[in-house]
């Protein structure tokens, strides 16, 4: 294990979409509970484009100084991804504490969030506990996350829970990711070198609705695949073989049938024209498979993520020249 950098300072960063009715109880709970944290800490609520009187809200509270609160205001809506990213660069504290806005998720949790954080791990998620979500949104979520386990093989229990912990590494990285579109906990997530998770309670939303739209939530699905795989691609290429190979199989089994049963048994040639059909049907989906592993390449070089992640380097770097020169 790398050693363990002690926290001097926790930032805590919170986007904001039309949340007028819960920001104030959101600002009291979340001050109260950093002022139990032993470090340093700021509050970074990151309007995201709010047509509300959140602004006004968020502005009134950084304006108090003992509140430690900044608030950053995006000019339009940019979606909650993108909101926490701009939250990021503003941080300045050593672990980064994200946050929903809605109160879902307890801000009383914050301080046991930052103690695991201390035994040395870059990522604290959460998962929840007694999730009060519609059976639809637990359903979709399971799915999603059966999905995250398969494609990379990392058990996360949670991943729609914004309540997580990163270390100031792990942000950095963030922030060198170009992509426009990303899901962050999956990628802070492949920057990590230890990541756990803790037992977070979860509330039932008290004000206002659910800012994702199932259209929003079809397009978050579509950043988290996208952000994780390019596996969907060659998938094609996979089914297209399967197709391929039983429409061959089928035209030969057809051949040797007709050449024993006789003209009679193959009615007449439709099945050999299924086969036929499926034979070149399952060639194009290879054909377009071939086109999506170049598309997928592209899309990673474009993405330019770094390549690697240098966590820390121990030792002296100096050359041992330089070294003896002391
Ligand atoms: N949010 C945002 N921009 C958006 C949608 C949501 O900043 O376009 C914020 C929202 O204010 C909240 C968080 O993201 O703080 C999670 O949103 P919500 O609670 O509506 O999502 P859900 O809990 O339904 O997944
Ligand atoms: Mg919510």
């Amino acid at each position: 294990m790398s050693r363990v950098e002690p926290i001097q300072k926790v930032s805590v960063v919170i986007p904001v979409f039309n949340e007028q009715q819960s920001l104030p109880v959101l600002i009291t709970r979340t001050v109260a509970a950093c002022r139990q944290l032993a470090q340093d800490y700021e509050i970074i609520l990151v309007d995201d484009g709010s047509t509300d009187d959140s602004v006004a809200l968020m502005t009134q509270a950084a304006e108090q100084p003992e509140n430690q609160v900044i608030a950053v205001l995006l000019n339009r809506n940019y979606g909650q991804h993108s909101a926490i990213m701009a939250g990021f660069i503003q941080a300045s504290g050593d672990l980064i504490i994200t946050l929903d806005a809605d109160l879902q998720n307890p801000p009383e949790e914050i301080p046991r969030l930052v103690s695991v954080a201390e035994e040395g791990y870059d990522v604290v998620g959460s998962v929840r506990a007694h999730r009060q979500d519609s059976w639809f949104r637990k359903f979709a979520s399971r799915m999603i996350n059966m999905m995250i386990q398969r494609a990379t093989g990392k058990a996360m229990g949670d991943y729609g829970c914004m309540l997580r912990a990163y270390r100031r590494q792990v942000v950095d990285a963030m922030l060198h990711c170009h992509e426009r579109s990303t899901f962050i906990p999956i990628l802070a997530n492949s920057f990590a070198r230890r990541a756990t998770e803790i037992e977070v309670a979860h509330a039932e939303r008290e004000f206002g609705d659910s800012k994702y739209s199932l259209f929003k939530l079809i397009n978050l699905m579509y950043d988290l695949v996208t952000c994780l795989t390019t596996t969907p691609l060659r998938l094609l290429s996979v089914v297209g073989s399967v197709i391929a190979i039983s429409g061959f199989t089928l035209s030969v089994i057809l051949v040797a049938m007709r050449l024993l049963l006789g003209p009679v048994w193959a009615a007449d040639g439709v099945f050999t024209l299924f086969a036929v059909l499926f034979t070149f049907i399952g060639a194009q989906f290879v054909g377009m498979g071939l086109l999506g592993e170049y598309i997928g390449r592209i899309y990673n070089d474009v993405r330019a993520r770094p390549r690697y992640f240098v966590q820390q380097v121990i030792g002296d770097r100096r050359p041992p020249a330089a070294q003896e020169e002391e």
